[in-house]
């Protein structure tokens, strides 16, 4: 008999019923080191004071109205997000799949516009990411989420992971945009190189094409920056955030130039939930707390002691743990043992993870994990090794 809950997920048998910060606690009150953050949702911690006032003053004013009306908690979330990034306007949107549809919607009109309207194709990297809706596995098709779903939205032509060569040769006159994450997150914590995300602005700068940027997982402060593209000093044409943003609300957003945008007039677009007061009370709380003076320059300093301690633990675990990678606190521990074992013995020792494709486990915590929680994931992970060791 089909279980009442749609079985798309296969769940650990973890009933959490609290959150503090770094820590999930279980309904059994067991204390869990919770390095996933709901995989890069609760971004200042579970709990955290500031967005709960943010979200229980809100909810005593006003939660929801349309977007027929002006909102005045969105246009100043708008106007911070566009004082603190290359954009110049914001659609917001109440997940990233959302976010990923209208960069779609968007690149391709702004062609239609230019009197274009056959450079409709999207290129994008093996290994990608871009959510769950019929665009966007169309836009990332691994074969467990587009087998059975086709037929798939046409105008999406894929390139090898890091080959600058061939992303080149896939520019055409038919080439709308390349969307790219900075950071690939369920494809394994990949980093592009600074040099790689350097040569798609220059390819886009020379056909004219538009570069979109998925920072769903990788923005919001979680590479150090608030956003990755910041390391490599190139600024997108669109840009795709969720996840932090919200701190566990379900907000997003869609960032452009207003070049990029200029498709987008009156009716072209809505959302019946996306930006209304309460997400925007939230999302201002988080992004208020992020973009704070030195907020980042914090978790750039903690996340080089937990990468430099990983190290050390990888060094002494060679059988079970292979390598660091990742930028920030988006730090993938690639595993010579299985990244399944490793994240159950990890549950054992009460210490959360996150597995990625290519045999990873992602360490995603809040960032304001403090130094001792640093040491205790360290002293959780190798308690863990020896645990997949052992085979238990
Ligand atoms: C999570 C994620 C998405 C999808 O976001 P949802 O909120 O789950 O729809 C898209 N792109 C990247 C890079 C992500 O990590």
């Amino acid at each position: 008999m089909i279980p009442s809950v749609l079985p798309t997920y296969s769940r650990a048998p973890l009933h959490f019923v609290k959150g503090e910060g770094s820590w999930l606690i279980e309904e059994d009150g067991r204390r869990f080191l919770d390095l996933g953050s709901g995989i890069a949702v609760a971004a200042l911690g579970h709990s955290n004071p500031v967005v709960v006032d943010a979200l229980t003053e809100q909810a005593q004013k006003l939660w929801h109205v349309s977007n027929l009306y002006e909102i005045p908690q969105q246009q100043a979330l708008a106007d911070m997000l566009v004082g603190s990034t290359f954009a110049d306007t914001v659609f917001f949107t109440n997940s990233g799949t959302e976010a990923t549809e209208l960069a779609v919607k968007m690149v391709r009109k702004y062609w239609y516009e230019k009197g274009q309207p056959d450079r409709v194709e999207i290129i994008t990297f093996t290994g990608a990411f871009h959510g769950r809706s019929s665009a966007a596995i169309a836009a990332a098709p691994s074969e467990k989420m587009v087998k059975g779903f086709g037929p798939l939205l046409p105008g999406f032509h894929q390139v090898p992971w890091g080959d600058m060569e061939a992303a080149k040769a896939a520019v055409s006159d038919k080439t709308a945009a390349i969307l790219v994450e900075p950071v690939q997150g369920e494809g394994g914590i990949n980093v592009m190189p600074d040099a790689d995300m350097k040569a798609l602005r220059q390819l886009c700068d020379e056909t004219g094409t538009l570069l979109v940027l998925d920072e769903i997982q990788c923005g919001m402060g979680r590479t150090g920056r608030l956003f990755a593209h910041e390391w490599c000093g190139v600024t997108p044409d669109v840009m795709l955030v969720a996840k932090g943003i919200g701190g566990g609300f379900p907000l997003g957003a869609v960032l452009a130039t207003e070049e990029a945008a200029s498709g987008m007039v009156a009716g072209t677009h809505g959302s019946t939930y996306g930006g209304n007061p309460l997400g925007c009370a939230v999302g201002l709380a988080v992004v208020g707390a992020i973009t704070a003076e030195g907020f980042l320059s914090e978790v750039q300093r903690k996340s080089a002691l937990l990468r430099q301690k990983l190290e050390g633990l990888v060094a002494e675990n060679p059988e079970v743990y292979e390598s660091v990678r990742g930028s920030g606190f988006m730090l993938g521990i690639k595993c010579k043992a299985s990244n399944t074992d490793v994240l159950t013995a990890a549950y054992a020792e009460e210490l959360i993870t996150v597995p990625a494709a290519d045999n990873v486990i992602r360490l995603l915590p809040a960032l304001t994990l403090s130094e001792d929680e640093i040491a205790e994931a360290i002293t959780r992970l190798d308690k863990t090794a020896r645990r997949v060791v052992k085979g238990a």
